[in-house]
């Protein structure tokens, strides 16, 4: 029998200072362990800076290491879709470039999933390094998210984590534009198992978030797996029509019975300004649905390639 391949996906965005480091823990585990064969997947995001070239210097050094260098920035998902498609082994464990995700937990997912289990996740037991802001913020988020939507999300759980060959091409089906891949990994389902870790604050380079960034995602998780808000507007119009029928109702009836001195200026303005704002608050969220249906419906590639280990890619060649 020959052994298992396993890919270790990585996509990397401007991780020039933390390449080296990264590869010499990755390859002492993949030294370690003499029953499969490795192989480290770096995509390159369109960094800026020097990462593309440690990578060349990487695979020129070690044959288990390949390169995808996207066209451009095209954001952590796109890119780990990218990997995710070009890998063809037994397994793929996803990881992130600063190792916040200590390759030190691989045995032991790789272990997990030789019983049966096709996505084994990492759970971070405690979030160094992060603000109280954030860590509240995104506790709330995911209470309300769960709600929303019926698919059950991992709380405290990031991409890190090993998908069985199943779950990656479950994924890989999954075309959709704006990804939130936290929810597809639960939506495509499969045995699930957790795996319990400390996640260290960056070993190089800054984070690639701020908050704005942040609020879309999650903007894009509710959205991606909800149509929760479209009803909830529906029903927001409904109750205050209906509340506004009965006030009109009854402002008639007054006026009828006992006149009506010019008044009411200040009920009036307070009555259209908040109906204006709810009309505006309820546009808004149409607008994002149908923002996420014209993105959908343009239908473009999620990435473009252009090189893969050193050779130049036409999307022509797909289709053969
Ligand atoms: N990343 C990427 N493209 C991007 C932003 C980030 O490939 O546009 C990669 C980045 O290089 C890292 C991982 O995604 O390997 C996680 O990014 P980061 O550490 O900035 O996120 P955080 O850990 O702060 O959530
Ligand atoms: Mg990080």
């Amino acid at each position: 029998m020959p052994n298992k391949k396993i890919t270790l996906l990585i996509p990397c965005y401007n991780e020039e200072a933390g390449l080296d480091l990264l590869y010499e823990r990755v390859s002492k585990i993949m030294d370690d362990l003499k029953n499969y064969d490795f192989e480290m997947l770096l995509v390159n995001d369109g960094s800026r800076d020097g990462t593309l070239e440690k990578m060349k210097l990487l695979r020129e050094n070690d044959k288990r290491v390949s390169y995808i260098n996207l066209s451009r920035n095209f954001g952590k998902e796109p890119a780990m879709l990218a990997g995710l498609d070009y890998c063809d082994g037994d397994a793929v464990i996803i990881l992130d470039a600063d190792l916040q995700d200590p390759p030190e937990l691989i045995p032991d997912m790789i272990k997990i999933w030789e019983t049966g289990v096709a996505d084994v996740y990492a759970r971070r037991k405690s979030r160094q390094g992060e603000s109280f802001f954030k860590k509240l913020s995104s506790h709330w988020y995911y209470k309300i998210l769960q709600r929303l939507t019926n698919i059950e999300i991992q709380v405290d759980t990031g991409d890190f984590r090993l998908l069985d060959r199943q779950a990656v091409q479950a994924l890989r089906s999954l075309r959709e534009g704006q990804r939130y891949t936290k929810g597809l990994f639960s939506w495509i389902g499969y045995r699930k198992r957790e795996i319990l870790f400390d996640r260290e604050p960056r070993a190089a380079g800054e984070t690639k978030w701020n908050y704005w960034k942040l609020v879309g995602l999650a903007i894009d998780g509710i959205t991606s797996f909800s149509v929760v808000p479209l009803r909830l507007s529906s029903f927001l119009g409904l109750t205050i029509s209906a509340g506004t029928f009965m006030y009109m109702l009854f402002t008639i009836f007054k006026t009828l019975i006992f006149g009506e001195a010019v008044a009411g200026y200040p009920s009036m303005m307070s009555v259209i300004l908040f109906i204006g704002g709810i009309q505006l608050i309820v546009l808004g969220i149409i607008g994002e649905y149908l923002g996420r249906i014209f993105n959908e419906v343009k239908n473009r590639p999620n990435y473009l390639i252009s090189e893969c280990n050193g050779k130049k890619i036409y999307m022509e060649d797909d289709k053969e």
